[in-house]
């Protein structure tokens, strides 16, 4: 017997149509690339993206149309994910700091029919699009007044597109399984690979990161997010909050530490999310100018792992909660986020902070696991560490373009390796890609770069495995210090002692300038073995020293 209740699809533009009648006066405040602050609302929002698609439809795209955009996040960015999807066509975000050959692959691989840029891009569009022969219209996202003079057939105008449509246009009826996005890994290995979001996934995924015990975000938020929209959907906020109301601060192109402060002081923001990097140089903006940011509650945290000593500094210097959360291009993002549980209340700040430093426990709708190299589960005790396996309601079948599934038994293998504890907290403790194995033992990366960074010299980490003609590989930890300090090599390895087994300690430090990152945020490790391809070890190992 079926049941008898409504089937409402859950596609992306009720979200907006939600969001405009029930909190139609909610601002959102974007910084532009033309000057001014922009200020509209909900209500402002539905209207521009209906307009928006009509003139899609009129450029030809309809179903299945993949419509690109190179862009920041702002009101009109926002506006075109709303106005791509709800008519049925794929919103594909792509990231405009991937080099210009990648991004000119990753449109022709997603066959992008119309591609809607920033000005900031506008240079990257002209070098790229006599290879992206099946780009029928690039539209500039602005006004006549700031268009820019490029030498490009098919340069349309997006505010004259809008100014041409009326905003009647009723959103047609889709199939919630149908696709709404695409975004593309970004593949540090191989070529990048797309994953295509349905609706209904997009849906869920921004239901169950809204919930209390996950981003908690509400009608009463003012919600920045800095990681940007063309990383993983600004991680599914755009959705999450017109689905609550919250009113929403986009930071365009200005993501320095000054601008990310007087943005959330003048907007009174009260949550927002980017990678650690974003949140590193805030912290420097904050401590250097002795300001704070009293309105702001909670920072989510993710992308690649937060050190810790930067989140008890977020919290003891400015009372500011800097949020652990893990996920993936391959997971809409959220797999995991850190909210503790009713037994945790009672613990101390210690015991609290050792919790806070893992990186979370999954909402429902995502289910995880870890497993050996034969397959086998692992115990959940917090101890053991294995591959990590996920599925879930918004995690990826199969890979755009691709017959192959990438999934085992029905879970997809993550490429982390981690430990899960009995109360369901994740804490990743490498990607299997970094694990430096010394004789036949792992060493976490993370751990000794958590371990450095806690060293009030050092700006930034990364540890990795050299090859080591007696051990298999060793661990060389290579750092970035603050600004006039200064630290030596042997007070480094000394700062090691008692943290980790004598055996994990780096062998040797060197010191850069700065670490190489990838357009997501994350330091590219592929990059720094490059740079550091003439390094060779001294001797003798600290493994040695130790046995
Ligand atoms: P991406 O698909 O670009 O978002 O990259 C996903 C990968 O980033 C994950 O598989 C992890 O290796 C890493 N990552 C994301 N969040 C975290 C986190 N909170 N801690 C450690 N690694 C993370």
């Amino acid at each position: 017997m079926q049941g008898q209740m409504m089937t409402l699809p859950l596609t992306t533009p009720s979200l907006l149509e939600h969001a405009e009648r029930y909190h139609g006066d909610t601002e959102i405040v974007s910084c532009t690339l033309e000057g001014p602050v922009h200020r509209y609302t909900y209500a402002d929002a539905h209207r521009r993206a209906r307009q928006a698609a009509h003139a899609l439809v009129r450029l030809g795209t309809g179903p299945g149309s993949r419509v690109g955009t190179l862009a920041w996040n702002g009101y009109r960015h926002f506006e075109l994910y709303y106005a791509i999807s709800g008519t049925g066509a794929i919103t594909h975000t792509i990231n405009p700091r991937l080099f210009p050959e990648q991004v000119a692959w990753i449109i022709n691989d997603a066959k992008d029919e119309v591609v809607c840029f920033d000005l900031s891009f506008a240079a990257l569009v002209e070098a790229i699009a006599a290879d992206c022969p099946g780009v029928r219209h690039w539209v500039a996202m602005t006004d006549r007044a700031h268009m820019p003079a490029l030498r490009i057939a098919n340069l349309l105008c997006y505010e004259e597109l809008l100014a041409a449509e009326s905003a009647d246009f009723a959103w047609p009826a889709l199939d919630e399984h149908s696709a709404a996005a695409l975004c593309y890994t970004s593949g540090t290995t191989g070529n990048p690979k797309g994953v295509l979001y349905s609706h209904r996934a997009t849906l869920l995924h921004a239901l169950a990161s809204a919930l209390p015990d996950a981003l908690a975000l509400s009608a009463c938020d003012v919600v920045a997010p800095v990681v940007p929209m063309f990383h993983v959907n600004a991680w599914g906020l755009p959705y999450s909050a017109p689905l609550v109301g919250a009113k929403l601060v986009f930071p365009g192109a200005c993501l320095d530490g000054e601008s990310i402060f007087s943005l959330f002081e003048r907007e009174r923001v009260t949550f927002s999310a980017g990678v650690p990097t974003v949140w590193l140089s805030l912290q420097q903006h904050m401590r250097q100018h002795a300001s704070r940011l009293p309105h702001l509650r909670r920072m989510i945290v993710g992308g690649a792992a937060c050190p810790p000593a930067m989140m008890r500094s977020y919290e003891q210097e400015f009372g500011i909660q800097l949020q652990h959360a893990w996920g993936m291009t391959e997971l809409s993002p959220m797999g995991t986020v850190n909210t503790l549980k009713a037994s945790h209340l009672g613990l101390d700040d210690e015991a609290r902070f050792a919790i806070g430093v893992k990186q979370g426990r999954p909402p429902f709708g995502m289910d995880l696991k870890t497993v050996d190299d034969h397959g086998n589960e692992l115990p959940r005790d917090g101890k053991t560490a294995g591959a990590l396996l996920v599925r879930g309601h918004w995690v990826v079948e199969q890979y755009f373009g691709s017959e192959a599934s990438p999934l085992v038994d029905g879970w997809f293998p993550t490429g982390d390796v981690a430990t899960l504890d009995p109360d369901g907290f994740m804490q990743i403790t490498d990607r299997a890609k970094d694990v430096i194995k010394s004789g036949g033992e792992w060493i976490s990366s993370i751990d000794l770069e958590n371990i450095a960074m806690a060293h009030p010299a050092v700006a930034e980490a990364a540890a990795l495995g050299i090859a080591h003609p007696k051990w298999d590989e060793r661990p060389l930890l290579v750092v970035v210090l603050k600004p006039g300090q200064a630290v030596s090599r042997e007070a480094l390895l000394a700062h090691y002692a008692g943290k980790v087994a004598r055996f994990c300690y780096p062998d040797d430090v060197v010191f850069i300038e700065a670490l190489p990152h990838t357009a997501t945020g994350k330091v590219s490790k592929v990059l720094l073995r490059e740079q550091l391809r003439d390094y060779r070890w001294p001797t003798p190992s600290q493994r040695e020293v130790t046995s």
